[in-house]
């Protein structure tokens, strides 16, 4: 299996367009985030998770040349944003892009891309094939067991996916204990840290994302969806414990397992 970050970035991104901070004006590759999401390959089938506004850049940038389906975590524009530009991938694979999702974001990408959806869409709209997904409920597409792990955003479900031995969270506060039991056994965990410390309503910070690596224990585990906040890349390792394999993910950054 193949695991290549995207993104690493929260809504804004990183750096911030007007911001002067030091993440910001840092030069170190390291410090350039586009919003969050993950290019997989297992041996059947490749995907993403989530689609978005900086998609187009992320494929280009990552020369990828094909994606059999598209799982979304959530309606957040930062999620969701870029899924116009899959039609490339619509006319070289000439099909629809299948979207696996909750109810509650399929219908969002309803209401964005209402165009894709009219009876007689517009020539060259994107051209989508929505499945819905729950909670705890295993699903198999292309030979890829996919498991959708229900985490909180503030009050806002989110779907996690385990695949295999790797998990996939992102924008997490809370995880309800039944679910917890889900990411259990995962040797390879992503998760969510908006700040180094600050109590935000709706997204983890490094010590809450740390506590939750502590409790699933994993071989490996990756923090992504981080802000401006924490420091430049060269000094942020230093944030974490030692005696735990655990690193802040970086765009580009690829995992073979
Ligand atoms: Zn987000
Ligand atoms: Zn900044
Ligand atoms: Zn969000």
């Amino acid at each position: 299996m193949k695991v290549i970050f995207l993104g690493t970035g929260p809504s804004l991104g990183v750096p911030v367009p007007t911001c002067k901070c030091e993440t910001c004006s840092s030069t170190d590759p390291g410090d350039k985030r586009l919003r969050s999401s993950v290019y997989i390959e297992t041996g059947s089938s490749k995907f993403v998770i989530d689609c978005g506004p900086d998609f187009r850049q992320q494929v280009l940038m990552n020369h990828i040349e094909g994606i059999d389906f598209i799982l979304l975590t959530h309606k957040h524009n930062d999620h969701i944003g870029g899924l116009d530009d899959v039609r490339p991938f619509n006319y070289h694979q000439k099909g629809d892009m299948p979207v696996f999702g909750t109810n509650e974001t399929l219908d969002d990408v309803v209401n964005r891309f209402y165009y894709s959806f009219e009876k007689r869409p517009y020539p060259g709209s994107p051209k989508f094939d929505l499945t819905e997904i729950e909670k705890g409920i295993p699903f198999e597409i292309k030979n890829t067991k996919i498991l959708p792990v229900e985490v909180l955003h503030g009050t806002m479900p989110v779907m996690g996916y385990r695949i295999g031995d790797f998990t996939y969270i992102t924008d997490a506060k809370y995880i309800p204990e039944d679910q917890i039991e889900l990411v259990k056994g995962t040797k390879w965990l992503v998760i969510n840290a908006l700040h180094p410390s600050y109590k935000h309503k709706m997204h983890f910070d490094l010590e809450d994302a740390l506590d939750f690596i502590d409790m699933i224990n994993p071989e490996q585990a990756f923090i992504t969806h981080l802000s401006h906040k924490f420091p430049p890349y060269k000094e942020l390792q230093s944030l974490l414990p030692k005696d735990k394999d655990i690193m802040f993910a970086y765009d580009g950054l690829e995992l073979n397992f």
